[in-house]
């Protein structure tokens, strides 16, 4: 199957946000507690598409533009943390970084398999013992025969329980300026040296299999050298500012299911014998909740224009950490507001509304996930300041 026609999109909106909330949800109780998923959450991705929804049609995907993803990415946020997390992956830094920057005899080889899962990528960047980006300290030495041996650690690195390759950043000359001190490299689990260390449980996407890595004399070979050598930070970030906007777009779609269900408790709770919904107070939050919503919606959505006109485009960093920084604070308003309009009942799981504490809980994640807010600020204001403060507009 290719492209969908706008009929068949919609319906598969539809198909989406009744397996998010139906099975999705029915299958999360459980792993709340194992925090694993079960094999019968990857069999019914496969069985809706996940896989194949965005991936290039030349590798056998449906080929999805950026701003249908993102539309399905909204979908799909209306559910468990941890799935979202699964959906952002699968559309996005599980093979994107590998199309972009990959060899075309390595690309034959693999692109083909990410459409049913057969392989599946972890993104691993970040690190215990430095910040992230160009202080990182795991290092790829090459050998006489041109390939790789990586030593060192990394942290926080999601799916790496059920992964099959992960994207390895590390530097290969430490005496290089910061841009150009890092490669990455595409590397399968089962190389001899590759090793997955405990990790404490998460605050919320359980499931979601975080885990730390460690890379002991592990010898990797040259063909899964990503772009040229020294290209590894370009890599990150042009990788990361897409993604920022999937982060922006999961939040959006957390941030709607949160107002309607508030919506729909503060319809059916009485007090002083009139639903709070009556009130004015009330009201106001309501009103809040969908400005930032609305607001947010318009920035992801022009965005899209913008990456789909020219993907490398000049304001693509400044707008995706624009993105990313206002969907935080508008997930921090709403879920406050939807707090505060369930009241003590809120803080309790099996809400009958919905899975308010749950919600609370698994939108925390999106602060760190592809930066923390200072790097947004950071990068918004390095290119605010190139760029002399424009921004430009697509018609
Ligand atoms: C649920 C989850 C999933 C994740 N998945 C992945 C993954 O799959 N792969 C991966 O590589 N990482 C992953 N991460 C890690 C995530 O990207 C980092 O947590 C995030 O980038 C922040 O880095 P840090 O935790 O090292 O914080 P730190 O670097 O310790 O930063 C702490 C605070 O200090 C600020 N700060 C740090 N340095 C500076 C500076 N120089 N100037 C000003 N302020 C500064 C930061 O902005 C932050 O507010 C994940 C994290 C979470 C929570």
């Amino acid at each position: 199957m290719g492209k969908l026609t706008p009929q068949e999109f919609e319906s598969y909106l539809k198909e989406l946000r009744a397996f998010v909330e139906g099975p999705c949800e029915e299958m999360q109780a459980d792993i709340e507690v194992t925090n694993k998923f079960p094999q019968e959450f990857y069999d019914q991705c496969n069985e809706h598409n996940i896989y194949r929804m965005s991936l290039p049609e030349e590798y056998g995907g449906w080929g999805l533009s950026e701003l249908e993803t993102l539309k399905c990415q909204e979908e799909f946020s209306r559910g468990p943390g941890g799935m979202r997390m699964h959906m952002h992956f699968a559309q996005d830094l599980n093979w994107r970084p590998l199309y972009d920057y990959g060899s075309e005899e390595l690309k034959a080889e693999l692109m083909p398999k990410f459409q049913d899962k057969s392989i599946f990528s972890a993104w691993c960047l970040t690190e215990a013992t430095g910040g992230t980006g160009a202080d990182l300290h795991t290092t790829a030495v090459k050998d006489e025969n041109g390939d790789y041996v990586l030593n060192g650690e990394k942290w926080l690195i999601s799916f790496t329980d059920m992964n099959t390759h992960s994207y390895i950043h590390a530097v290969t000359d430490p005496d290089a300026d910061p841009d150009h001190r890092l490669s990455t490299f595409y590397v399968p689990v089962d190389t001899p040296g590759y090793e997955v260390t405990p990790m404490p449980h998460m605050m919320g996407c359980r499931g979601a299999g975080h885990t730390g890595l460690k890379f002991t004399n592990m010898k990797v070979d040259k063909k899964y050298l990503l772009g040229e050598e020294g290209q590894g930070m370009e890599i990150a970030m042009h990788s990361l500012a897409v993604s920022r906007v999937h982060i922006a777009a999961s939040n959006l779609g957390m941030a709607q299911r949160m107002l309607e269900i508030s919506l729909a408790r503060a319809a059916d709770r009485i007090t002083f014998g009139k639903p709070i919904l009556s009130r004015q107070a009330i009201k106001m939050k309501i009103a809040n909740m969908q400005m930032y919503i609305h607001a947010l919606r318009t920035m992801v959505y022009d965005f899209c224009k913008d990456y789909m006109h020219e993907p490398n485009g000049a304001y693509i960093a400044e707008k995706a950490a624009c993105c990313k920084l206002f969907s935080i604070d508008t997930t921090r308003l709403v879920s406050d507001e939807m707090l505060e309009i369930f009241g003590g009942d809120g803080y309790f799981e099996d809400n009958p509304f919905g899975p308010v504490e749950r919600l609370y809980r698994d939108c925390r994640a999106m602060w760190l996930e592809e930066g923390a807010p200072t790097v947004q600020r950071i990068t918004i204001a390095r290119d605010c300041i190139k760029h002399g403060g424009t921004m430009a507009y697509l018609d």
